[in-house]
């Protein structure tokens, strides 16, 4: 029989194990200012802890403070977020910014609620930020706690499931040190020990390390651990295939110029600049390389009227795109994984003599030199590569 985890002790016991085996070292950690701690807290959110290592410093040089980052246009922040994915997070991370300098007089709020409703910010973000900065009694539930704690009490549900959810929040609450002023360390303990020890494929007690030095700490009386469930815990729900789409898009250059468009605020990409595209169509995979979009020959009146068939591009500019175009060139066919869905993007350019003035505020043209500072989706970074319009982020650093 395992033993019973003693609820007044896992805080302790966590402590102990931080003090000997946390990790050190990283520039977010031991911070109590709340703008870097949370401008760190939304960057680590889906993305590797060695990419945030090379980018919240950057970040936090050229936006340094909540105000610089209020008062810098949405296409700085977009730029200085390109590559990192889901936009959405700097897009709120700079409504949140004005939101603090309006309401709060650039001060983070102190209350829990308050901080909840601020733009992007969760409730487990809220309770990271205000268990570091403000020493509040809050738990924090991101991904690595609920797999910490479905492991350890034998949570069997599904933990996207909003039951087992509030569960776990509820145990996380209970779990919490008595003493405030150890929230800190505790907090900054549950994040290490659920991204080094308690792992979701190779966690300590699995491995080879796990040897008298290195044992886990809760060993004795982790359920999972004792039910041979450890990598059964968490439990998902069963994701359904993701839809497959594809799409073509165009670039369209004028001498050193390429036209683009600005994608509208909501939805995919919301807010950054991409190329011109065909309408998404829902495809099998088996289907992909059949498709009629994805081809080696096509006429630039057939291609045009693909791209700009909703009728926001006046006939007689479309007339004139269609003129002056050259034969369109086939580029790579790129497949883009979304959270959600599958897109497969067929690249095709077409040159023009001159710039063409099309109206209507979401295009623009933008020198070849100025693409690299702009706030780009990574895939069109890469269609970008392949067409050597821009160099190879790898490449620019050597
Ligand atoms: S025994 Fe294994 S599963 Fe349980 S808490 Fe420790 S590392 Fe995680």
């Amino acid at each position: 029989m395992p033993k019973t985890l003693n609820r007044d002790q896992f805080a302790t016991v966590l402590l102990r194990w931080h003090q000997q085996d946390g990790r050190a070292g990283l520039p977010w950690q031991n911070l109590r200012d709340p703008y870097a701690i949370w401008v760190s807290e939304i960057m680590l959110q889906q993305t590797q802890v060695s990419t945030v290592l090379e980018r919240y410093p950057k970040l936090m040089q050229r936006f340094p403070t909540v105000q610089a980052l209020a008062a810098a246009p949405l296409d700085e922040v977009l730029a200085e977020w390109s590559g990192l994915g889901y936009y959405s997070r700097a897009r709120n991370l700079h409504a949140c910014a004005k939101q603090i300098v309006q309401d709060y007089g650039g001060q983070f709020p102190r209350q829990l609620a308050q901080l909840e409703k601020l733009a992007g910010i969760g409730r487990s973000t809220a309770g990271a930020i205000a268990a570091f900065a403000f020493n509040l009694r809050t738990p924090i539930l991101d991904a690595n706690v609920k797999r910490i704690l479905a492991r350890l009490f034998g949570v069997a549900g599904a933990v996207q499931s909003k039951a087992v959810s509030e569960q776990l929040w509820q145990l996380a609450q209970t779990l919490l040190p008595h003493e405030a002023k150890f929230m800190p360390r505790y907090t900054q303990a549950l994040m290490d020990f659920g991204a080094t020890w308690c792992t979701a494929r190779q966690p300590i007690c699995l491995s080879q390390k796990n040897s008298q030095e290195k044992k886990c700490p809760f060993e004795s009386s982790c359920i999972a651990k004792q039910h041979n469930q450890v990598l059964e815990l968490p439990k998902k729900l069963v994701k359904k295939k993701s839809p497959a789409f594809n799409c073509v898009m165009l670039i369209i250059q004028a001498q050193e110029q390429i036209l683009l468009q600005r994608r509208p605020t909501e939805g995919i990409w919301g807010g950054l600049w991409s190329l011109p595209e065909s309408s998404w169509q829902k495809i099998t995979l088996d289907s992909v390389v059949q498709s009629p979009k994805i081809k080696k020959n096509i006429s630039t009146k057939k291609l045009l009227q693909m791209i700009f068939s909703s009728g926001h591009v006046a006939e007689k500019v479309l007339d004139q795109l269609i003129k002056l175009s050259t034969k369109p060139v086939a580029g790579l066919v790129l497949k883009h994984v979304f959270t959600h869905r599958v897109l497969w993007i067929q690249s095709w350019r077409i040159q023009l003599s001159k710039p063409i003035a099309i109206a209507g505020t979401d295009y623009a043209w933008f020198r070849l030199n100025e693409l690299d500072a702009l706030g780009l989706p990574q895939a069109i970074r890469l269609i970008f590569q392949d067409w050597n319009l821009i160099r190879d982020a790898d490449k620019a650093n050597e």
